[in-house]
This record gives structure tokens, C-alpha cells and sequence, in this order.
């Protein structure tokens, strides 16, 4: 049994399944023809502002595989990042994120997007002419990388940030704090706002070097002109803490888990009741 079964959730593909490379091969060869029979979903999970008013949402990939039910991105983002595979479903989520953003007027949709891509100018291209075909508009959209791709970043890479941002994407650094990056990153980077892992989050309440942490980084951000967004918030303590330390946007299952297009909860307006008082 795998540890991660252990915290209750069913690891599809193991270490040692992933070791053997013909089985790697087969998962892709899978994957690959998700894409055609439509089994793959992205849901959507709010950003909201600090009245709960929602700003945006991200869209997160899940694989509804026939036999083995509904699989984790972790699972199996990992396996096509070992390929061009990872260009296709970047694609796919991009497209379909055009297609959904309508239901969700007046907010943008956020899309992950993998380090591999950015080692190709497909990211580029594909994302123009996705843009051209759908009649959508850049400015509709936050494009997250992980801190990780920030820190290891090549010229090419910056370069192909700054050109998405200027086609009109929002840049958004994900999960900040789990890498290496030192506030000095900040100032060079091409990003417009900063998603803060939520293992600071579940700090907030024990743990002052956190709460610290925190604030430093959303006094950094302010001067820089960065939005704070705080990842992972389960419970009313931690939106209020995360609000006091200086964050300007927030995310978790507080809020709202991740749920189908379909399925997401009726979006909080600006002049709804404040969820909580400040600290
Ligand atoms: P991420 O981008 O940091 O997304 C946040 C993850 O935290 C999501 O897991 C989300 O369901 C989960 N989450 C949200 N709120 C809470 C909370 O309050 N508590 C806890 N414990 N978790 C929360 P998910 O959907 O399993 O995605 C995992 C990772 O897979 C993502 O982390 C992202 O790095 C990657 N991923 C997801 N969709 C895509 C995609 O379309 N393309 C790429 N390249 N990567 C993706
Ligand atoms: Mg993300
Ligand atoms: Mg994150
Ligand atoms: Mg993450």
C-alpha cells in the first residue's frame, strides 16, 4: 500500500509503475486518447477578493478514466511532462477555458501552466492563435507558473513570459515559499500576483515566523505592485489571519472546493454581507 493511500487517497500510478517504461508508455498512449474521447474535465475553484466576491477562477485538470475513475492532476501531469504530451493537454485546458469563461462573466479564468511548456515557443504561439479562434481575449485570463520555473527560468523562458504578458495575460507565481525564491526574484520577474503555498496558511495560526513571512512578502508585493493571493484557506481562522497579514485575494475549500463548470456554486457579488469581520 502507498503512503499516499495511507492519507486516504487512491494513488493510480506508483513509483514502480512509473518506473517501468513500457507502462509509462501505455499511460501516455491512454492519456493521449483521453484527449479524443473526452475524458478529461477541468474544474473550477473561485480567487475571491477580501469580501468573498469572487475574482476569478482556476481551472484545475482531472482524467475521468473509464476503469479507474477520477484521477488527480498529480497523478498524471507528471507523466506527460516527460513529453510533448504536456503541449496537447495545455492545449486542451487553454481551449476549453476559452470556451467556458463566458459562464463566468466578469471574471477571469486562471490556467496552470508546466515549466515544460515554457521550454517551447509553442506556448506562445498556441496561446495566440487559441485566442484568434475563440475570439477571446488574453486580458480574460492569469496564466500560473510554479515558483520552481521561476527560480530555474533561462532567458528563453523570461522571454516567453514577458511575450504572454504583453498578448495580455495576468502572471501569477504558484505556490510560493515551497521553492527558492528570494524576495530580490520579485523584483524582476514578469508576475502580477504571488499565490502563497498553503502550508504558510496552515502555519498562520501557531506559528509567527509565518505570520511574519507573510506579511513581509505582502508589504514587498504592495510596493511592487503584486497582488497576495492566499492558497489552500480551509477554515474561517485562517481567512481572517491571511487577511490580516496583508493578503488581497484568497482561495480554498473555505470558499469553495473545485467543482465541474456546471456544478460551481452561484458566484458572491461585491455588495454581498462581509463573510467575517477583520482581525
Ligand atoms: P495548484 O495549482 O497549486 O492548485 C491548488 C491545489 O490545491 C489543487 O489540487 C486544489 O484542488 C487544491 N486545493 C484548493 N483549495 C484547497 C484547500 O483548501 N485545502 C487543500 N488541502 N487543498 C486545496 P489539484 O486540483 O489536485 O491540483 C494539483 C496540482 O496539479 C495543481 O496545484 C497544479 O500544480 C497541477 N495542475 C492542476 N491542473 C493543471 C493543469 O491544467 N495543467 C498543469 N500543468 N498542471 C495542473
Ligand atoms: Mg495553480
Ligand atoms: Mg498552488
Ligand atoms: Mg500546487
Amino acid at each position: 500500500e502507498s503512503k499516499a493511500a495511507g492519507r486516504g487517497r487512491v494513488t493510480v500510478f506508483d513509483e514502480e509503475m512509473l518506473s517501468d517504461k513500457r507502462y509509462r508508455r501505455l499511460v501516455e498512449r491512454e492519456l493521449r486518447a483521453a484527449v479524443y474521447l473526452g475524458e478529461l474535465e477541468l474544474h473550477y475553484q473561485p480567487i475571491v477578493n477580501p469580501d468573498g466576491s469572487a475574482y476569478a477562477l482556476e481551472g484545475l485538470i482531472r482524467w475521468r478514466h473509464p476503469v479507474r475513475g477520477l484521477i488527480s492532476p498529480a497523478e498524471f501531469i507528471p507523466i506527460a511532462e516527460r513529453s510533448t504530451l504536456i503541449d496537447m493537454l495545455g492545449e486542451w485546458v487553454f481551449k476549453r477555458a476559452c470556451a467556458d469563461v463566458g459562464h463566468f462573466p466578469g471574471r477571469r479564468i486562471s490556467i496552470n501552466v508546466s515549466g515544460e511548456q515554457l521550454k517551447r515557443d509553442e506556448i506562445v504561439t498556441m496561446c495566440d492563435r487559441v485566442l484568434r479562434e475563440t475570439g477571446r481575449s488574453a486580458t480574460q485570463f492569469i496564466i500560473e507558473i510554479t515558483e520552481t520555473v521561476a527560480t530555474a527560468a533561462t532567458p528563453e523562458t523570461l522571454r516567453r513570459l514577458e511575450a504572454l504578458r504583453g498578448l495580455g495575460f495576468h502572471i501569477a507565481l504558484d505556490d510560493f515559499g515551497t521553492g527558492h525564491c528570494g524576495f530580490n526574484y520579485l523584483k524582476t520577474l514578469p508576475i502580477d500576483s504571488i499565490k502563497i503555498d498553503r502550508s504558510y496558511i496552515r502555519s498562520l495560526a501557531h506559528d509567527q515566523v509565518a505570520q511574519i513571512f507573510v506579511s513581509a512578502l505582502a508589504q514587498i508585493a504592495r510596493i511592487q505592485d503584486v497582488t497576495i493571493v492566499a492558497e489552500g484557506v480551509e477554515t474561517q481562522e485562517e481567512f481572517v489571519l491571511a487577511r490580516a497579514a496583508g493578503c488581497n485575494r484568497f482561495q480554498g475549500y473555505f470558499f469553495s472546493r473545485p467543482a465541474p463548470r456546471d456544478k460551481v456554486a452561484p458566484l458572491r457579488s461585491i455588495d454581498a454581507e462581509p463573510l467575517a469581520q477583520s482581525a
